[in-house]
C-alpha cells in the first residue's frame, strides 16, 4: 500500500500547473491535477494567446492602408467582429483539447473540479478527499477592479474576449501591459479608443525612453491618451452609453469601459488560512527560493505567488520544481535578464535593466540610442518610427539593458536575452555582423554615444 494517493497533487491547470504535472509524471511521480475551468489557465483562455490573435487581427486595418504605397488597391474593407471572436474561440478550444491530450498522454489524472487544501498532505476536490506527498498550488491570478462607484458597469479583459457586439467607443482604464495592448486592439479594429491612466506617464517600470516614445507612437494611431486621469465614478445614461467622471472634475462619454488595473492572486476557497499557509497582504502565497510555502509539503508557483506575472516564468518555475522534487535537483531559477514584450502597437521588447535601474546599480553608463523610420514605411508613407536603446556598464563594457519600440520588437528580444544571459559586452555586439536589411542590425551597428 502506498502512503499517499499521489506523489503530487496540483491545484490549477494553467501554464505552471500543467507543466509541473506533466514533467513530474514523466519523472515517474503519480500526479493529479484539479481544474474547474478550461485547461490552460489565463494564458491560453483569456490572456496571451487570444490577445495575440486579436493583435494580429487589429493590425490589418493599417496593413490595408499601407498596401497602397506598394501598388495594391485593396478596395473597401469591412470588419466582422463575430467572425474574429468565434474563430479565436475555436482555436482556444482546440488548444484546450491539446492540453487535455498532453495531460492524459503523460499519465496525469485530471480532476475537473475546484480543490481546496485540507491539510499538509490532503486536498478536497469534488467532494472527495485525496492525499498526496506534495501539494502544488498553481491557481494563478484574476483581474482586479478597484472599488469605484459604478464598478458594475465595467468589464475586464476576460469579457473583452467574448463581447456580443463590438463597441463604437471604448475607454480603457490603466497603464500597464493589458491596457496598452487592448487600446491597440480596440483602435485597430475600429473603435474610437481612449486610454485613461492615473499617473503622468503609463508603463511604470519600463525604461523612461521607451515609455515616452511609445506614448507618442500610440497617440499617432488615433488612441486618445489621457494621463493624470483618475476615474471617480461611472454611471449609465438612459441610452445605454456610459458616463465616466474623473477626479479632476471632467468626464467623458463612451460605450464600453474596460479596466486593466492589475491582477491579484487567486486564493479564494483554497483553505490557506485554515492550514496556516502564509500570504502577503494582497493574498500572494509566500514561498522560499524553492517555491515551498510555510507548510513544507505544500508548494506554490506562478501568478498566485505574485512575483513575475509571465507565463514563461511560471513554466520555468514548474520545470525547476519538478526537477527538485522528483529528480533530486537543487536548482534555483535565475530571475535576472527575463526578456519580455508588450504587444501594443508598435510592440515593446525589453531585456535587462532600465536606464534608471542601471544608473542606480552601476553609476557610470554608456547609452546608445537610435530612432528611425522602418524601411517598410518609406513606401507605405506611414508616420511610424522605431526606437532602440542599449545600456552599457562603462567599467566592464557589459550590455545590461536592451530596449526597443517597433515592429517585431518581441521577436528580436529573445535573441538579445540569450546575449545578455551570456554576459555580452558592447564589443561583442560591435563584432557581430548585422543581417541586412533588418531593423535588428541597428543593435550591432550603434556606435555614437547618446549626448
Ligand atoms: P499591470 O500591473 O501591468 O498594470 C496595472 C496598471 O493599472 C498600472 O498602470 C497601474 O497604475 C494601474 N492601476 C492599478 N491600480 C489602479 C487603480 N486603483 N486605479 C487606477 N489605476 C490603477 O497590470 P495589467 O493588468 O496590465 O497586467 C497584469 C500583468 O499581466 C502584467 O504585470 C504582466 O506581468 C502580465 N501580462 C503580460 C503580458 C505580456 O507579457 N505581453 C500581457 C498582459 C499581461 P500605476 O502604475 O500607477 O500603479
Amino acid at each position: 500500500m502506498k502512503e499517499y494517493d499521489y506523489d503530487l497533487f496540483v491545484i490549477g491547470a494553467g501554464s505552471g500547473g500543467v507543466r509541473a504535472s506533466r514533467i513530474s509524471s514523466q519523472y515517474g511521480a503519480r500526479v493529479a491535477v484539479a481544474e474547474d475551468a478550461a485547461l490552460g489557465g489565463t494564458c491560453v483562455n483569456v490572456g496571451c494567446v487570444p490577445k495575440k490573435l486579436f493583435v494580429y487581427g487589429s493590425h490589418f486595418s493599417e496593413d490595408f492602408e499601407d498596401a497602397a504605397g506598394f501598388g495594391w488597391d485593396v478596395g473597401e474593407s469591412s470588419f466582422d467582429w463575430s467572425r474574429l471572436r468565434d474563430n479565436k474561440t475555436q482555436e482556444i478550444e482546440r488548444l484546450n483539447g491539446i492540453y487535455a491530450g498532453l495531460l492524459s498522454g503523460a499519465g496525469v489524472d485530471l480532476i475537473q473540479s475546484r480543490a481546496s487544501v485540507t491539510g499538509p498532505h490532503s486536498v478536497n476536490a469534488g467532494g472527495r478527499e485525496y492525499t498526496a506527498k506534495y501539494i502544488l498550488i498553481a491557481s494563478g491570478g484574476q483581474a482586479h477592479v478597484p472599488d469605484i462607484k459604478g464598478r458594475e458597469h465595467v468589464i475586464t479583459s476576460n469579457e473583452a474576449f467574448y463581447l456580443d457586439e463590438f463597441p463604437r467607443r471604448v475607454l480603457v482604464v490603466g497603464g500597464g501591459y493589458i491596457a496598452v495592448e487592448f487600446a491597440g486592439i480596440f483602435s485597430g479594429l475600429g473603435a474610437q479608443t481612449t486610454l485613461a491612466y492615473r499617473g503622468p506617464l503609463f508603463l511604470r517600470g519600463f525604461d523612461s525612453g521607451v515609455r515616452a516614445f511609445v506614448a507618442e507612437e500610440i497617440a499617432k494611431k488615433n488612441v486618445e491618451l489621457l494621463f493624470n486621469y483618475d476615474v471617480s465614478e461611472i454611471s449609465k445614461n438612459d441610452d445605454g452609453s456610459l458616463l465616466v467622471a474623473f477626479k479632476a472634475g471632467n468626464s467623458i462619454e463612451t460605450d464600453l469601459v474596460m479596466y486593466a488595473t492589475g491582477r491579484v492572486p487567486n486564493i479564494e476557497g483554497l483553505g490557506l488560512k485554515e492550514i496556516g499557509i502564509d500570504t502577503q497582504s494582497n493574498g500572494a502565497i509566500v514561498v522560499n527560493d524553492h517555491y515551498q510555502t510555510s507548510v513544507p509539503s505544500i508548494y506554490a508557483i506562478g501568478d498566485v505567488t505574485d512575483r513575475i506575472q509571465l507565463t514563461p516564468v511560471a513554466i520555468a518555475e514548474a520545470m525547476c520544481l519538478a526537477d527538485n522534487l522528483f529528480r533530486g535537483g537543487e536548482k534555483l531559477l535565475d530571475y535576472t535578464n527575463i526578456p519580455t514584450a508588450v504587444f501594443c502597437q508598435p510592440n515593446i521588447g525589453t531585456v535587462g535593466l532600465t536606464e534608471e535601474q542601471a544608473l542606480a546599480e552601476f553609476g557610470d553608463l554608456d547609452i546608445y540610442e537610435s530612432t528611425f523610420k522602418p524601411m517598410k514605411h518609406t513606401l507605405s508613407g506611414r508616420d511610424e518610427r522605431s526606437f532602440m536603446k542599449l545600456i552599457v556598464e562603462r567599467s566592464t563594457d557589459k550590455v545590461v539593458g536592451v530596449h526597443m519600440v517597433g515592429p517585431d520588437a518581441g521577436e528580436m528580444m529573445q535573441g538579445m536575452g540569450v546575449a545578455l544571459k551570456c554576459g555580452a559586452t558592447k564589443a561583442d555586439f560591435d563584432s557581430t555582423i548585422g543581417i541586412h536589411p533588418t531593423a535588428a542590425e541597428e543593435f550591432v551597428t550603434m556606435r555614437e554615444l547618446r549626448k
